[in-house]
C-alpha cells in the first residue's frame, strides 16, 4: 500500500468525476515547507506560528519574526502561505505569560483574546508578516475569533500596522487576504456576518469539537465523547461551508479532520474542497480523493445529515466509505 500511496506524490488531488481539491499544508516552522512540496501541496493553509514564542523569556522583535516570515515565503515559491497569529495560553504556555493558575485555559484569555490584550505583541507579529509579504502571497490567520467586536478589533489593529509601516516609510505589502478560524461555536453560528469581514475562512475542527461538544481535546477520560462527527458538529460544518461559499469566499478545513481519511468523502459531501492538514497525513487523503466521485457523495450525504443518532451517523460513514466510485 505504501508504494500505491507514493505514485500519489506527484499527482493532483482531483476526484473520479474530475473535481479539483485543493491540498494545503499544516506546518509549524519554514523547515517543514520543503518536505510539503514533495507531496505536491498548492500551498500552507495553517503555519502555527507559536514556535516563534516558546521556550524563551522575552517577546520574539519584529526583526527576528521578519526573518522567519521571509525565509518561509521564499520556500514556498510562489504559492500561498497562511501565518496564524499566536495562538497561546491552553496547552502552550510561554514562560513570559503568567498563566498557569486559570482554572479554565481553553475558556479563558487564548488565541485572539490573548492578542488583543496584548496589542503590541500583536502588531508587532502583524508589521513582520506585512513586511514579508512583500516577497509572496501571504494571507493572515486569526486564530478563536469568537464574535464581531473580535474581528473589528483584528481590523483596527492591522489599519494601525499599516499606518506605522507608512509612517517609517518601510515597505510593506498592504493588500494581505485576511481570514479568520471557524473553531468556536459562537463564530460557527454568526459566520454569516463574520464572513463580510474577512477574504477566507479555516475551520479549525480540534477546538470546535471540543467547544461544541464540551469535552477536553486533551483529556483521556472524556476521549470517548470526542465525536467529530456528531450531529451537532455536522450541522455547524454545514452551515459554516455552505455560508461561505455562498459568500463566495474560500474556506478550508485546518483540523485533524481535514487530514483523517476516515472523514474526507464526508467533507467533500459538504462542499470542501480545500483540505489543510500535516504532511503525514496528505497521501492517504488524496488517496481518498482520488478514489472519491462527488456526485455519488452528494446522493448519500442528506442521509448522513438528517440523522440524529451519533452511533448510526458513524455506521453511515462507513457505509460511505465504502461505496466504490
Ligand atoms: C484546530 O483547533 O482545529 C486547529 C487547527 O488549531 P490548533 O489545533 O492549533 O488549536
Ligand atoms: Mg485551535
Amino acid at each position: 500500500q505504501k508504494r500505491q500511496l507514493n505514485k500519489l506524490k506527484n499527482t493532483a488531488a482531483t476526484t473520479a468525476d474530475e473535481v479539483n481539491i485543493q491540498i494545503l499544508a499544516n506546518i509549524e516552522s519554514p523547515a517543514d515547507i520543503n518536505a510539503a512540496h514533495k507531496l505536491s501541496i498548492d500551498g500552507v493553509g495553517l503555519f502555527r506560528s507559536e514556535f516563534l514564542f516558546l521556550n524563551r523569556d522575552t517577546l520574539p522583535s519584529e526583526e527576528e519574526q521578519y526573518e522567519i516570515y521571509l525565509d518561509a515565503i521564499k520556500k514556498m515559491k510562489g504559492k500561498p502561505l497562511t501565518i496564524r497569529t499566536v495562538d497561546l495560553g491552553v496547552d502552550k504556555n510561554p514562560r513570559w505569560l503568567n498563566h498557569n493558575d486559570t482554572l479554565n485555559p481553553a475558556l479563558g484569555l487564548t488565541g485572539i483574546r490573548l492578542c488583543l490584550a496584548e496589542p503590541v505583541m500583536f502588531r508587532t507579529q502583524m508589521r513582520a508578516i506585512l513586511r514579508a509579504a512583500v516577497h509572496g502571497p501571504i494571507r493572515i490567520l486569526w486564530p478563536m475569533i469568537g464574535s464581531l467586536t473580535e474581528l473589528r478589533q483584528c481590523h483596527s489593529h492591522l489599519e494601525l500596522v499599516k499606518q506605522q509601516l507608512t509612517e517609517r516609510s518601510q515597505e510593506f505589502e498592504s493588500n494581505v487576504a485576511v481570514g479568520c478560524m471557524i473553531e468556536v461555536p459562537s463564530a460557527a453560528l454568526m459566520v454569516v456576518s463574520l464572513l463580510k469581514l474577512v477574504d477566507f475562512l479555516s475551520i479549525g475542527t480540534n477546538d470546535l469539537i471540543q467547544y461544541t461538544l464540551a469535552v477536553d481535546r486533551s483529556d483521556d477520560t472524556v476521549s470517548h465523547l470526542y465525536q467529530p462527527a456528531h450531529p451537532a458538529v455536522l450541522k455547524l460544518l454545514t452551515h459554516v461551508i455552505r455560508s461561505a461559499i455562498k459568500a463566495n469566499k474560500p474556506i478550508s478545513v485546518c483540523g485533524e479532520m481535514a487530514g483523517d481519511d476516515r472523514y474526507t468523502r464526508l467533507l467533500l459531501g459538504l462542499g470542501l474542497r480545500q483540505f489543510s492538514m500535516h504532511p503525514s497525513n496528505i497521501l492517504r487523503v488524496k488517496n481518498m480523493i482520488v478514489h472519491s466521485n462527488t456526485d455519488e457523495i452528494e446522493k448519500q450525504i442528506w442521509r448522513i445529515l438528517r440523522n440524529d443518532d451519533p452511533n448510526k451517523v458513524d455506521d453511515l460513514l462507513k457505509k460511505l466509505n465504502h461505496i466504490e466510485p
